[in-house]
Protein backbone atom coordinates (compact mmCIF):
# COMPACT_ATOMS: atom_id res chain seq x y z
CA UNK A 1 0.00 0.00 0.00
CA UNK A 2 1.32 3.73 -1.19
CA UNK A 3 0.93 6.34 1.47
CA UNK A 4 0.33 9.31 -1.11
CA UNK A 5 -1.56 12.38 -0.78
CA UNK A 6 -5.09 11.21 -1.80
CA UNK A 7 -4.49 8.60 1.29
CA UNK A 8 -3.29 10.98 3.92
CA UNK A 9 -6.46 13.50 2.78
CA UNK A 10 -8.65 10.77 3.52
CA UNK A 11 -6.88 9.68 6.98
CA UNK A 12 -7.14 13.62 8.02
CA UNK A 13 -10.90 12.90 6.91
CA UNK A 14 -11.79 10.57 9.45
CA UNK A 15 -10.63 13.04 12.26
CA UNK A 16 -12.01 16.45 10.45
CA UNK A 17 -15.19 14.30 9.75
CA UNK A 18 -15.57 13.37 13.30
CA UNK A 19 -14.85 16.73 14.68
CA UNK A 20 -17.58 18.63 11.77
CA UNK A 21 -20.37 16.02 13.08
CA UNK A 22 -19.89 16.37 16.58
CA UNK A 23 -19.52 20.25 15.99
CA UNK A 24 -22.85 20.37 14.01
CA UNK A 25 -25.00 17.85 15.89
CA UNK A 26 -24.30 19.06 19.85
CA UNK A 27 -27.12 22.28 19.04
CA UNK A 28 -29.82 19.51 18.39
CA UNK A 29 -28.40 17.26 20.72
CA UNK A 30 -31.87 15.17 22.56
CA UNK A 31 -33.45 17.40 20.55
CA UNK A 32 -37.00 16.28 18.74
CA UNK A 33 -36.53 14.62 15.17
CA UNK A 34 -36.42 17.15 12.48
CA UNK A 35 -38.80 16.94 8.69
CA UNK A 36 -36.34 15.63 5.97
CA UNK A 37 -36.67 19.57 4.30
CA UNK A 38 -35.37 20.90 7.46
CA UNK A 39 -32.06 22.52 7.24
CA UNK A 40 -29.37 21.97 9.33
CA UNK A 41 -26.85 24.44 10.17
CA UNK A 42 -23.96 24.73 12.46
CA UNK A 43 -24.56 26.68 14.96
CA UNK A 44 -23.87 27.47 18.95
CA UNK A 45 -25.85 25.20 21.31
CA UNK A 46 -26.61 25.50 25.08
CA UNK A 47 -23.24 24.55 25.95
CA UNK A 48 -21.01 25.12 23.19
CA UNK A 49 -20.09 27.43 21.10
CA UNK A 50 -20.12 27.92 16.83
CA UNK A 51 -18.19 25.40 15.53
CA UNK A 52 -16.99 23.71 19.29
CA UNK A 53 -16.81 19.75 19.27
CA UNK A 54 -17.34 17.99 22.70
CA UNK A 55 -16.67 15.20 24.67
CA UNK A 56 -16.72 12.81 21.68
CA UNK A 57 -13.72 14.50 19.92
CA UNK A 58 -12.07 15.79 23.37
CA UNK A 59 -11.42 12.12 24.07
CA UNK A 60 -10.77 10.95 20.39
CA UNK A 61 -8.15 13.83 20.44
CA UNK A 62 -7.03 12.42 23.70
CA UNK A 63 -6.81 8.49 22.24
CA UNK A 64 -5.13 9.96 19.08
CA UNK A 65 -1.82 11.58 20.82
CA UNK A 66 -1.32 8.93 23.37
CA UNK A 67 -1.24 6.59 20.35
CA UNK A 68 1.14 8.91 18.57
CA UNK A 69 3.14 9.31 21.69
CA UNK A 70 3.42 5.26 22.50
CA UNK A 71 1.88 3.39 19.81
CA UNK A 72 -1.86 2.04 20.26
CA UNK A 73 -0.44 -1.47 21.55
CA UNK A 74 0.89 -0.54 24.46
CA UNK A 75 -0.20 -0.13 28.14
CA UNK A 76 1.61 2.97 28.01
CA UNK A 77 -0.79 4.60 25.61
CA UNK A 78 -3.65 3.52 27.69
CA UNK A 79 -2.43 4.55 30.67
CA UNK A 80 -1.83 7.73 28.80
CA UNK A 81 -5.24 8.11 27.15
CA UNK A 82 -6.39 7.80 30.71
CA UNK A 83 -4.48 10.43 32.27
CA UNK A 84 -6.02 12.68 29.82
CA UNK A 85 -9.04 11.39 30.29
CA UNK A 86 -9.08 12.19 33.92
CA UNK A 87 -7.29 15.72 33.15
CA UNK A 88 -9.93 16.75 31.12
CA UNK A 89 -12.80 15.98 33.21
CA UNK A 90 -12.43 17.98 35.52
CA UNK A 91 -13.21 21.01 33.41
CA UNK A 92 -15.26 19.20 30.65
CA UNK A 93 -18.66 20.90 30.08
CA UNK A 94 -20.30 17.73 29.03
CA UNK A 95 -19.71 13.91 29.79
CA UNK A 96 -21.70 11.10 29.24
CA UNK A 97 -23.76 9.52 31.86
CA UNK A 98 -21.57 5.97 31.75
CA UNK A 99 -18.05 7.61 31.15
CA UNK A 100 -18.59 10.47 34.46
CA UNK A 101 -20.07 7.87 36.59
CA UNK A 102 -16.58 5.76 36.06
CA UNK A 103 -14.61 9.02 36.81
CA UNK A 104 -17.00 9.24 39.97
CA UNK A 105 -15.77 6.20 41.40
CA UNK A 106 -12.14 6.56 41.10
CA UNK A 107 -9.71 7.59 43.99
CA UNK A 108 -6.36 6.95 42.28
CA UNK A 109 -3.41 8.92 43.13
CA UNK A 110 -3.24 11.41 40.14
CA UNK A 111 0.07 11.50 39.38
CA UNK A 112 0.53 7.61 38.82
CA UNK A 113 -0.50 6.76 35.52
CA UNK A 114 -0.08 3.36 36.16
CA UNK A 115 -2.64 3.24 39.37
CA UNK A 116 -5.00 5.50 37.82
CA UNK A 117 -5.46 3.15 34.67
CA UNK A 118 -5.90 0.19 37.27
CA UNK A 119 -8.52 2.04 38.73
CA UNK A 120 -10.08 3.21 35.84
CA UNK A 121 -10.81 -0.25 34.80
CA UNK A 122 -11.72 -1.36 38.14
CA UNK A 123 -14.66 0.87 38.39
CA UNK A 124 -15.86 0.39 34.73
CA UNK A 125 -15.86 -3.38 35.76
CA UNK A 126 -18.05 -2.50 38.73
CA UNK A 127 -19.86 -0.25 36.95
CA UNK A 128 -20.79 -2.52 34.58
CA UNK A 129 -21.62 -5.46 37.20
CA UNK A 130 -24.07 -2.60 39.17
CA UNK A 131 -25.50 -1.67 35.56
CA UNK A 132 -27.82 -4.18 33.63
CA UNK A 133 -27.66 -1.21 30.89
CA UNK A 134 -23.85 -0.85 30.36
CA UNK A 135 -23.39 -0.55 26.59
CA UNK A 136 -23.58 3.22 26.12
CA UNK A 137 -22.40 4.98 22.69
CA UNK A 138 -19.24 6.33 24.75
CA UNK A 139 -16.33 4.71 23.38
CA UNK A 140 -17.18 3.78 20.19
CA UNK A 141 -17.32 8.00 19.28
CA UNK A 142 -13.90 7.84 19.71
CA UNK A 143 -12.47 5.02 17.97
CA UNK A 144 -11.47 6.84 14.61
CA UNK A 145 -7.87 8.14 15.49
CA UNK A 146 -7.54 3.64 16.17
CA UNK A 147 -7.91 3.03 13.34
CA UNK A 148 -5.49 5.63 11.78
CA UNK A 149 -2.35 3.83 14.07
CA UNK A 150 -2.87 0.05 12.06
CA UNK A 151 -3.13 1.79 8.23
CA UNK A 152 -0.31 -0.69 7.25
CA UNK A 153 -1.51 -3.80 8.77
CA UNK A 154 -4.46 -5.03 11.01
CA UNK A 155 -2.55 -7.27 13.43
CA UNK A 156 -3.62 -5.51 16.85
CA UNK A 157 -5.77 -3.34 15.40
CA UNK A 158 -8.84 -5.67 17.54
CA UNK A 159 -6.74 -5.41 20.75
CA UNK A 160 -6.05 -2.01 20.58
CA UNK A 161 -10.02 -1.08 20.03
CA UNK A 162 -11.11 -3.57 22.38
CA UNK A 163 -8.54 -1.54 25.38
CA UNK A 164 -9.60 1.75 24.57
CA UNK A 165 -12.96 1.00 24.62
CA UNK A 166 -12.71 -0.91 28.18
CA UNK A 167 -11.30 1.98 29.81
CA UNK A 168 -15.08 3.06 30.70
CA UNK A 169 -17.01 0.74 28.20
CA UNK A 170 -16.58 -2.82 28.94
CA UNK A 171 -19.32 -4.42 27.01
CA UNK A 172 -19.24 -7.14 24.13
CA UNK A 173 -21.20 -4.88 22.10
CA UNK A 174 -19.05 -1.56 22.90
CA UNK A 175 -15.90 -3.45 22.46
CA UNK A 176 -17.13 -4.83 19.42
CA UNK A 177 -18.51 -1.78 17.89
CA UNK A 178 -15.42 -0.38 18.35
CA UNK A 179 -13.46 -2.60 16.64
CA UNK A 180 -15.79 -2.53 13.67
CA UNK A 181 -16.15 0.61 12.90
CA UNK A 182 -12.29 0.88 12.79
CA UNK A 183 -11.70 -1.32 10.47
CA UNK A 184 -14.12 0.68 8.29
CA UNK A 185 -12.35 3.44 8.27
CA UNK A 186 -9.58 1.80 8.49
CA UNK A 187 -10.45 0.32 5.09
CA UNK A 188 -12.00 3.47 3.58
CA UNK A 189 -8.59 5.52 4.47
CA UNK A 190 -6.34 2.85 2.55
CA UNK A 191 -9.01 1.45 -0.18
CA UNK A 192 -11.51 4.44 -0.74
CA UNK A 193 -14.77 2.30 -0.06
CA UNK A 194 -17.08 1.02 3.19
CA UNK A 195 -16.01 -3.14 2.73
CA UNK A 196 -13.95 -2.66 5.80
CA UNK A 197 -16.95 -3.09 8.03
CA UNK A 198 -17.40 -6.54 6.64
CA UNK A 199 -13.98 -7.72 7.16
CA UNK A 200 -14.43 -6.59 10.55
CA UNK A 201 -17.38 -8.35 11.66
CA UNK A 202 -15.67 -11.62 9.30
CA UNK A 203 -12.96 -11.23 12.51
CA UNK A 204 -15.34 -11.95 15.02
CA UNK A 205 -16.27 -15.28 16.41
CA UNK A 206 -19.12 -17.15 15.19
CA UNK A 207 -21.71 -16.27 17.51
CA UNK A 208 -21.00 -12.64 17.35
CA UNK A 209 -20.12 -12.69 13.56
CA UNK A 210 -23.58 -13.25 12.55
CA UNK A 211 -25.52 -11.32 15.19
CA UNK A 212 -23.12 -8.26 13.44
CA UNK A 213 -24.00 -9.19 10.08
CA UNK A 214 -27.85 -9.25 10.74
CA UNK A 215 -27.83 -5.80 12.68
CA UNK A 216 -25.73 -4.18 9.88
CA UNK A 217 -27.53 -5.85 6.97
CA UNK A 218 -31.17 -4.74 9.00
CA UNK A 219 -29.27 -0.81 9.11
CA UNK A 220 -29.22 -0.75 5.19
CA UNK A 221 -33.02 -1.27 5.36
CA UNK A 222 -34.73 0.47 8.07
CA UNK A 223 -35.76 3.81 8.17
CA UNK A 224 -33.26 5.92 9.94
CA UNK A 225 -35.75 7.28 12.03
CA UNK A 226 -36.29 4.28 14.11
CA UNK A 227 -32.98 4.63 15.41
CA UNK A 228 -34.22 6.97 18.09
CA UNK A 229 -33.34 6.48 20.40
CA UNK A 230 -29.59 6.27 20.25
CA UNK A 231 -27.59 6.21 23.45
CA UNK A 232 -26.57 2.69 23.06
CA UNK A 233 -24.31 1.55 21.07
CA UNK A 234 -26.08 -0.63 18.63
CA UNK A 235 -29.06 2.21 17.58
CA UNK A 236 -25.87 4.18 17.25
CA UNK A 237 -23.81 2.12 14.89
CA UNK A 238 -26.98 1.13 13.00
CA UNK A 239 -27.91 4.62 12.69
CA UNK A 240 -24.51 5.66 10.90
CA UNK A 241 -24.75 3.18 9.08
CA UNK A 242 -27.97 3.82 8.11
CA UNK A 243 -27.10 7.33 7.11
CA UNK A 244 -24.07 6.19 4.97
CA UNK A 245 -25.33 3.67 3.05
CA UNK A 246 -29.13 5.05 2.21
CA UNK A 247 -27.82 8.43 1.03
CA UNK A 248 -27.87 8.17 -2.98
CA UNK A 249 -24.73 10.16 -2.98
CA UNK A 250 -21.14 10.37 -3.72
CA UNK A 251 -18.37 12.41 -2.66
CA UNK A 252 -19.02 15.59 -0.39
CA UNK A 253 -22.60 15.53 -1.08
CA UNK A 254 -22.55 12.50 0.51
CA UNK A 255 -20.66 13.40 3.80
CA UNK A 256 -23.27 16.61 4.07
CA UNK A 257 -26.30 14.18 3.51
CA UNK A 258 -24.94 11.65 5.49
CA UNK A 259 -24.10 13.58 9.01
CA UNK A 260 -27.48 15.70 8.36
CA UNK A 261 -29.66 12.67 8.27
CA UNK A 262 -28.09 11.77 11.51
CA UNK A 263 -29.05 14.98 13.07
CA UNK A 264 -32.65 15.04 11.37
CA UNK A 265 -33.21 11.60 13.44
CA UNK A 266 -32.89 13.42 16.80
CA UNK A 267 -31.67 12.38 20.32
CA UNK A 268 -27.71 11.81 20.88
CA UNK A 269 -27.21 13.83 17.88
CA UNK A 270 -23.52 14.81 17.65
CA UNK A 271 -22.38 11.33 18.97
CA UNK A 272 -24.31 10.31 16.04
CA UNK A 273 -23.09 12.50 13.82
CA UNK A 274 -19.55 12.22 14.91
CA UNK A 275 -19.53 8.51 14.62
CA UNK A 276 -20.80 8.51 11.10
CA UNK A 277 -19.03 11.73 10.19
CA UNK A 278 -16.00 9.77 10.74
CA UNK A 279 -16.14 7.03 8.50
CA UNK A 280 -18.04 8.85 5.59
CA UNK A 281 -15.12 11.33 6.30
CA UNK A 282 -12.62 8.51 5.85
CA UNK A 283 -13.96 7.47 2.84
CA UNK A 284 -13.91 10.85 0.76
CA UNK A 285 -10.91 12.65 2.23
CA UNK A 286 -10.67 15.89 4.31
CA UNK A 287 -11.03 17.50 0.77
CA UNK A 288 -14.70 16.64 0.45
CA UNK A 289 -15.89 18.28 3.63
CA UNK A 290 -17.96 21.47 3.63
CA UNK A 291 -14.79 23.97 3.71
CA UNK A 292 -17.34 26.54 5.99
CA UNK A 293 -17.72 23.53 8.56
CA UNK A 294 -13.81 22.65 8.52
CA UNK A 295 -12.82 25.68 8.95
CA UNK A 296 -14.40 26.50 11.91
CA UNK A 297 -14.18 23.48 14.35
CA UNK A 298 -12.30 23.78 17.61
CA UNK A 299 -12.43 21.84 21.02
CA UNK A 300 -10.33 20.84 23.66
CA UNK A 301 -6.94 20.79 24.33
CA UNK A 302 -6.94 24.13 22.59
CA UNK A 303 -6.92 22.59 19.13
CA UNK A 304 -8.14 23.74 15.89
CA UNK A 305 -8.99 22.15 12.63
CA UNK A 306 -5.40 22.45 11.41
CA UNK A 307 -4.31 20.79 14.49
CA UNK A 308 -6.75 17.23 13.85
CA UNK A 309 -4.85 17.31 10.09
CA UNK A 310 -1.72 17.55 11.61
CA UNK A 311 -2.60 14.50 14.49
CA UNK A 312 -4.15 12.52 11.48
CA UNK A 313 -1.26 12.58 9.21
CA UNK A 314 1.54 11.78 11.76
CA UNK A 315 -0.73 8.81 12.90
CA UNK A 316 -0.63 7.78 9.51
CA UNK A 317 2.89 8.23 8.76
CA UNK A 318 3.48 6.74 11.84
CA UNK A 319 1.51 3.68 11.14
CA UNK A 320 3.45 3.47 7.62
CA UNK A 321 6.49 3.52 9.80
CA UNK A 322 7.85 7.01 8.89
MG1 LIG B 1 -20.87 14.78 23.01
Amino acid sequence: MKLDADLLDRARGALVGQAVGDALGQSYEFGRPLAPSAEVVMKAGPMFGLGEWTDDTDQAVAIGRAGLAHGFSSDRALQSAATQFFEWQKSAKDIGIQTSSVFARIMANEGDPEELFREMMQATRDYASAHERHHGNGSLMRTSPIALGFLDGRAGLLEAAKSFSELTHSADECWQACYIWSEAIRGAVLNGNYDGLWHGIDQLDPVSRELWRERMKAAEKTDPFEFNPNGYVISSIQLAWAAITQTAYEGRYQFKAAVELCVRVGDDTDTTAAICGSLVGARWGDSNIPAEWSSIVHGWPDYKVDDLRTLATNLALSSFGN
